[in-house]
């Protein structure tokens, strides 16, 4: 039983890191860009306050659910990185391969589990 994870957590912790913060900019100029919403623009720091992050119907629409998604499987991958599981499969435990990290960095699943599920993550 290896659950050691061999992959470059630094590595994709500066990838998880960067496209995070490409999402909040995208978001944080909609929210400017929205004429209909005079809450300030405050970065959200933790999964909840995300959860707590009021946008208009019209910006989520616009930026569409898929990248807000995406933000929330970052900060669920990052929060695996500080418990240590990041890299291992929530289904079958095993270690999740470095080509599809680099493919997908806040997958939760290896490429056998995720086929299974038919989901693209
Ligand atoms: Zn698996």
């Amino acid at each position: 039983m290896d659950r050691e994870v061999t992959v470059d957590l630094e590595k994709f912790r500066k990838i998880l890191k960067d496209e995070r913060h490409k999402i909040l900019e995208i978001l944080k100029a909609e929210k400017e860009n929205d004429a209909n919403s005079n809450d300030q623009w405050s970065e959200p720091k933790d999964p909840e306050d995300l959860a707590n992050l009021t946008l208009s119907d019209d910006i989520r629409t616009k930026i569409c659910e898929r990248e807000y998604q995406t933000l929330k499987e970052i900060e669920e991958a990052l929060a695996r990185m500080a418990s240590g599981k990041f890299g291992m499969c929530e289904r079958c435990g095993k270690s999740i391969e470095e080509e599809r990290l680099e493919l997908i960095p806040w997958t939760r699943y290896c490429a056998g589990c995720s086929k299974e599920f038919g989901k693209s993550r």
